[in-house]
């Protein structure tokens, strides 16, 4: 590609003629409209990426090489990723009776690497921090947190995050908490589940992060809890990192109809939320799932052999040492083709419709992606494969960030006119005050 991204440069958007050997007839293209033009036109945003636990656990700077990793300033640069929501999870076993230190550890990781490399990284809360990092080159750094244990329960703390600087909330992780259902374990008759998917605490919650201006989001709750928060929410709702079910039918996933919620979601006048796809090799394709599923005992059995090695050792246990425990067992099974992940996004653009699907990634947070993606440095290859399948200029910029630009506009207009109606939280009522 690079050849032809420095043509492009020179010739602007004079004609460019490519031809190869494998096609008889040139093909024409106006060099403005070449994928790696387009990529580079694009402001590339990315809803989803675990990174905070290395920065924190393992004082990972960004300005260091990837090493194992998939996302530093290099490789950002080299995708053209104009903003990443950096996700702060508090894994809920090992963090029992402190989740609101392990959530402010994490925030203030992310709020280092800003002010340690001010020229190439910027922390950002609203579109237009988001525009403003772009037109200086720099990235936009946002946060989002991924399971609502991180609140502890309490709707201050909730707005305590919204002050540092947290965007988003999934209303769960995999765990299951006081108020909301996860779709990790909602067929867990030893935990404890909520009535109707949200209790009154988490209608509050909902409404509260809708006041405030923070996307709720609903990758990983339980079906019961995504129609519950759907019906709830003011403002429209949106999925940082999650795949469609109809291609790879897995729980974590979304059903067809679940996708075409989310882009009906919000007010009568709502344009609606969007669906950001992971790339997990599990989430995306079926083949890889079922044999990950069926090497589960034997990497199980491994895995706590290990760490109880580590232990016996005396060593301390990071995110990286069981993050490359799990690449390990991970790179016994195949890895899908780039095509299974164009195939969801694909889906998502049909199913929900081409203004409700972007880019979630959960780099760093998962232990295989498709073959081709290493790291930030490969999101152009998406935009290439997206319009050798037919998708235009403007689609792929859609997709690559516009659709989320618009979607976190609207959540931010519906918060001023929460604010504007009144400082108190109205009765807790099942439904919003209208239907769509
Ligand atoms: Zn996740």
């Amino acid at each position: 590609m690079k050849p032809l991204w420095l043509f492009a440069i020179l010739a602007l958007s004079f004609p460019l003629v490519t031809q190869t050997k494998s096609s008889p007839k040139p093909v024409i293209h106006h060099a403005a409209s070449t994928p790696t033009a387009v990529h580079r036109s694009a402001l590339v945003i990315d809803t989803h990426a675990d990174t905070p636990q290395r920065m924190l656990d393992d004082h990972y700077d960004l300005t260091e090489p990837l090493n194992g990793g998939y996302l530093n300033f290099e490789s950002a640069k080299q995708g053209n990723l104009g903003a990443e929501f950096f996700s702060i999870w508090v894994e809920p076993k090992l963090n029992e009776g402190h989740y609101a230190r392990r959530t402010l550890e994490l925030i203030d990781a992310v709020h280092q690497q800003a002010l340690k490399h001010p020229d190439k990284m910027m922390m950002a809360s609203s579109p237009e921090d988001i525009l403003r990092a772009h037109r200086e080159h720099k990235l936009a750094a946002l946060m989002g947190i991924e399971g609502g244990h991180s609140i502890e329960d309490s709707i201050g703390l909730l707005r305590d995050y919204h002050r540092l600087g947290v965007r988003y909330m999934t209303l769960t992780w995999s765990n299951s908490n006081n108020w909301a259902d996860s779709s990790g374990d909602a067929d867990d008759p030893s935990v404890h589940h909520t009535q109707d998917g949200l209790s009154d605490f988490g209608k509050d919650v909902v409404y509260e992060m809708n006041r405030l201006g923070m996307m709720v989001d609903i990758s990983h709750v339980s079906d019961k809890t995504f129609y519950r928060a759907v019906i709830t929410s003011r403002a429209p709702v949106f999925a940082s990192h999650s795949a469609a079910r109809a291609l790879t039918n897995v729980p974590r996933n979304m059903t067809d109809d679940m996708l075409r919620a989310v882009a009906r979601s919000g007010g009568p006048n709502s344009k609606g939320g969007v669906v950001m796809v992971n790339f997990y090799s599990g989430f995306i394709s079926d083949a890889w799932w079922q044999a990950w599923k069926a090497q589960g005992p034997e990497r199980k059995a491994g895995e706590d052999a290990q760490i109880a090695q580590w232990k016996a050792d005396g060593k301390t246990i990071t995110y990286e040492m069981t993050d490359a425990l799990d690449k390990q067992w991970a790179s016994k099974v195949p890895r899908p083709p780039l095509s299974a992940l164009i195939d969801h996004i694909d889906h998502v653009a049909k199913v929900a419709g081409i203004d409700h699907v972007g880019l979630g990634s959960d780099f760093d947070g998962i232990p295989s992606s498709p073959e081709g993606i290493d790291s930030a440095a490969d999101l152009p290859k998406i935009t290439a494969a997206l319009m050798k399948r037919g998708y235009s200029p403007e689609d792929c910029r859609k997709i690559l960030g516009q659709n989320f630009l618009r979607f976190f506009r609207e959540v931010q207009a519906t918060a001023k006119e929460l604010q504007a109606q009144s400082a108190q939280r109205p009765a807790i009522t099942d439904q919003q005050p209208f239907k769509k």
